[in-house]
């Protein structure tokens, strides 16, 4: 049996033929290479080969990256920046939940500054998640890719619109849009669970298979 491995996400596939499309990151054919094992060698002793005829086609391999992208890479500056704000964000939501529903004004402006906090952060998560796209997986706009892009972009957009909201309406959390205000944080939170899920998928399902 022969095995494939995606170049953009790293997938291994068994077979006599790489996959039409990655399970994993949805890149098509022409992204997998063959990887040819030396038997009588050593089982590490693996050397990758370009694929059959219709993998010839294949984008070249993309260089090592260099300068930012490669610190960026190596430190995993975008997983690192994510997840503190991945943590605050929820409870931002929470609180403004307790808030509206008690009346409890302290937690209201928690969750104003928690918002604020992770509003700060997102040109760093954006910024090193367009690095590690480009790099590391090549820039391949699939399915998955375009999930997280697109999540990112609703975060951002209901961020702002939360944050701007509350300079505009300082009291919005005890108005009469308070639960359209916080159905906008709602979707945040979705929208950031999404962008998780899929970088967890990314990272984690192309493993241990
Ligand atoms: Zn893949």
């Amino acid at each position: 049996m022969k095995k494939w491995e995606c170049t953009v996400c790293g997938y291994i596939h068994e077979g006599d033929e790489p996959p039409a499309e990655c399970p994993i990151c949805g890149a098509g054919k022409e992204y997998f290479i063959e990887i040819v094992e030396k038997q009588e060698e050593s089982l590490t002793d693996v050397t990758k080969v370009e694929g059959a005829a219709s993998a010839s086609s294949a984008p070249a391999q993309a260089g090592k990256p260099t300068g930012i992208a490669a610190l960026v890479l190596k430190h995993h500056l975008h997983p690192i920046s994510v997840h503190t704000p991945n943590g605050v964000l929820p409870l931002a939501v929470l609180f403004l939940f307790l808030a509206i529903a008690f009346g409890l004004a302290g937690f209201e402006t928690a969750a104003f500054f928690n918002l604020v906090f992770v509003l700060l952060t997102m040109p760093v998560v954006i910024f090193t998640g367009v690095l590690e796209w480009r790099n590391r997986y090549r820039g391949v706009m699939t399915r998955i890719f375009g999930i997280k892009i697109g999540a990112s972009i609703v975060v951002s957009s209901t961020l702002l619109a939360m944050v701007i909201w509350r300079l505009v309406d300082p009291g919005v959390a005890s108005s009469g849009s308070r639960w359209v205000y916080f159905l906008v944080g709602v979707v945040m939170v979705g929208a950031v669970g999404l962008a998780g899920h899929m970088g967890g998928k990314l990272v984690f399902d192309t493993r241990d298979r």
